[in-house]
């Protein structure tokens, strides 16, 4: 038996991933800038990079050098962007890798021109204080953009899930201060995942997803859902009967008045299924639901499987599809109060990636 399969592991759909994609894609009527950081948020930004480029997107974005470094080594040549700021003791780096940084500190800027200079992004604060230049003070880098115009700019939109008015408003923020500019960039940018599903076609260059395009989002107010592309499978290793009035796991959390059969999974946080899920989460097994009862451990997690015919080996999912069932992350995660981000970024610690689709 092949030794992925002993215990926990996370299936990747690739091609569920290109679907979504191309959803985003026609719905914005725009080319991608596909987010990939965090190791394409957790499923591996190799394989993703690889999947998502004949859709030609038209960069991919990151936030670390060492995530620029991994796809440059693998043979990737698409553009790179990143998102988090660099300072000037990794320029060098930058170049040597063929990265676009997004700069919007004017010292900053002075460095990268004076160290050399080459494409980057003007990154445009527009309300969430975070990183870049704020809208109301683009004017302290008008001489410098005018002297080295930038190849792009952009801003980050921070509330686009919630109906607040703040994406419109940021937006007008956006557009006044790009018109401060002694010239309309050629590649302007701004809607996340959140921001595409609310608004669409785009009045913008690209689209610069990331979470959707792995499965997360498609909440309230959004008339696009995503396919999912993560799928969190793990082994039965032992059945049990519980006593009644005997406790399950640590803390003795889950106490039934009558005796039922449990099945022990080899899976726990360890493996990123999150303790959040304790006495919350459930599993589909040979059809069924069955729910996760006491506390997820780091190794193992326990499931109530009195109604559900099974044995040791058999196989469940803890998140994703099995046959017209779905643990779908989105509710799972705000079930347990947690953000599906955190989530799926977390599945990437012991239990091994399979890939699943295009080019597999
Ligand atoms: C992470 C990130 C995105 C993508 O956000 P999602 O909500 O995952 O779609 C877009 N732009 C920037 C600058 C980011 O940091």
């Amino acid at each position: 038996m092949d030794s992925r399969f002993s215990r926990a592991w996370v299936e990747v759909d690739l091609d569920a991933l290109v679907a979504n994609a191309q959803t985003l894609i026609s719905r914005s009527g725009k080319p991608l800038l596909p987010m990939v950081k965090a190791d394409g948020y957790g499923l591996g930004a190799v394989r993703v990079c690889r999947a998502l480029q004949p859709l030609k997107p038209w960069a991919f974005g990151v936030a670390a050098l060492s995530e620029a470094e991994e796809l440059r080594a693998a043979g990737i040549e698409t553009r790179i962007l990143i998102f988090t700021p660099v300072l000037p003791d990794q320029f060098e780096d930058v170049r040597r890798l063929r990265v676009v940084p997004t700069l919007g500190q004017p010292e900053l800027i002075k460095a990268w021109v004076n160290s050399g200079g080459g494409a980057w992004h003007l990154a445009i604060d527009t309300g969430m204080h975070r990183a870049g230049i704020e809208w109301w003070r683009v004017n302290d880098v008008v001489e410098l953009v005018r002297a080295h115009p930038p190849q792009g700019a952009f801003t980050h939109l921070h509330s686009a899930d919630a109906n607040d008015g703040s994406m419109a408003l940021q937006q007008q923020r956006f557009v006044d201060a790009v018109g401060q500019l002694p010239a309309r960039p050629a590649t302007l940018h701004v809607e996340n995942s959140p921001g595409l599903e609310r608004q669409a076609p785009s009045p913008w260059d690209v689209v610069r997803p990331g979470v959707f395009l792995y499965g997360v989002g498609g909440g309230e107010g959004s008339n696009l859902s995503p396919k999912p592309v993560a799928h969190l499978r793990a082994r039965i290793v032992e059945l049990h009967e519980v006593r009644a009035g005997e406790g399950v796991s640590y803390g003795g959390t889950w106490r039934p008045p009558e005796p039922r059969r449990v099945a022990t999974l080899s899976v726990g946080y360890g493996d990123g299924y999150r303790r959040a899920f304790s006495n919350c989460g459930y599993v589909l097994l040979n059809g069924k639901r069955a729910p996760v009862v006491g506390r997820v451990t780091m190794d193992m997690t326990v499931i109530d499987v009195t109604d559900v015919p099974c044995a040791t080996g058999d196989v469940a999912t803890l998140i994703g599809t099995a046959g017209d069932d779905q643990v779908d992350i989105n509710r799972l995660s705000e079930d347990a109060s947690l953000l599906a981000y955190e989530v799926l970024t977390g599945l990437k610690l012991r239990a091994p990636r399979i890939y699943v689709g295009a080019d597999a």
